[in-house]
């Protein structure tokens, strides 16, 4: 394969995990967010030299929060936004793109869970778009949070203008109760989805293109056996090396998925697979860049927006 291998590093901006809101509680204690406030900029410290092939820099797709959670929790739902305006503008300002990421919860028995009702994703989706426009805030590229999915949202996300969705994870499937999400049958190459099945590519021309996560088989210590994961640069590298490698070989495009607060070290933490630490995130990186050097390969690093001129019809033509 000589075409060149296209890399979108995505990020979700999610709050703080394993430590801080009491949200187990109270549903609507202050979430943290020391991965924004802190993670990124720690991030940018540590990979301001890494261009690709043709000298680019390495850019970062920032999806952030910004929902109907937020918005009960934060008081608006584009509070991470208007809060963290300075790091968004650096990043825009260096080339990366701000996405949305919106996770569609609704309170049950005073715990936050997966709202699986159409009619009323399609409602916090329209009125948090609205909350958007205000702040001059028109995403182009999404990830729906835990990888939810339904034909509705991929219709929403058209008419909002919104041309890149990237919730897929091929051949992974999850139950919520009231519904469920199936990525089971999902190419793992991007695909323009079909209006009777999100997971599936159709004909027919759309505005919005499905550009999957990329997946590895990973084992980790708590596993029986392997398992398909998503490539998220801050797993430990010797679990991930030996998936990367073949990406390289056999992909033109790799995403990448990972959490600005899993960059951050934890003196009380250990995971058996998310190392929290940012030196564990550029080895991982370096394997793509190695590997491509080795194989002859050029890569260029792009954003997420860009996979819709890159890919579109790439599956079905
Ligand atoms: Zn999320």
């Amino acid at each position: 394969m000589n075409k060149d291998l296209f890399v979108a590093v995505t990020f979700d901006t999610d709050s703080d995990i394993f430590e801080g809101a009491d949200v187990a509680s109270n549903p609507f204690s202050p979430l943290p967010w020391k991965g924004i406030s802190d993670g990124i900029p720690l991030l940018y410290e540590h990979t301001h030299s890494i261009v690709d092939s043709y000298g680019s820099p390495l850019i970062f797709t920032w999806l952030v929060r910004a929902d109907n959670q937020i918005k009960r929790i934060h008081d608006s739902s584009t509070f991470l936004l208007e809060e963290y305006n300075h790091i968004w503008k650096f990043a825009i300002h260096r080339g990366d793109e701000i996405g949305w990421h919106p996770h569609l919860y609704k309170l049950d028995d005073n715990l936050w869970v997966q709202e699986t009702c159409d009619a009323t994703n399609t409602r916090i989706l329209m009125s948090t778009f609205e909350d958007l426009k205000k702040i001059d805030t028109l995403p182009i590229s999404a990830r729906v949070g835990e990888t939810y999915c339904s034909n509705a949202i991929i219709d929403t996300f058209e008419k909002l203008g919104v041309m890149c969705d990237s919730s897929a994870m091929p051949g992974r499937s999850r139950k919520f109760k009231g519904g469920g999400v199936s990525w089971i049958n999902a190419p793992s190459r991007p695909y323009t989805p079909s209006y009777t099945d999100y997971s599936k590519p159709c004909s027919q021309s759309r505005s919005i293109l499905e550009v999957p996560l990329s997946m590895v088989p990973i084992k980790a210590p708590y596993d029986e056996d392997f398992y398909q994961r998503y490539v998220d640069l801050t797993f430990y590298h010797k679990f991930l090396e030996n998936g990367l490698k073949k990406l390289v070989k056999e992909s033109d495009l790799i995403v990448t998925i990972s959490h600005p607060n899993t960059l951050l070290k934890r003196k009380l933490l250990r995971h058996g697979l998310l190392s929290f630490d940012i030196k564990e995130f550029i080895k991982n990186l370096n394997v793509i860049i190695s590997e491509c050097n080795k194989n002859g390969r050029n890569f260029r690093f792009i954003s997420l927006k860009n996979c819709c001129h890159l890919f579109k019809n790439y599956v079905n033509s």
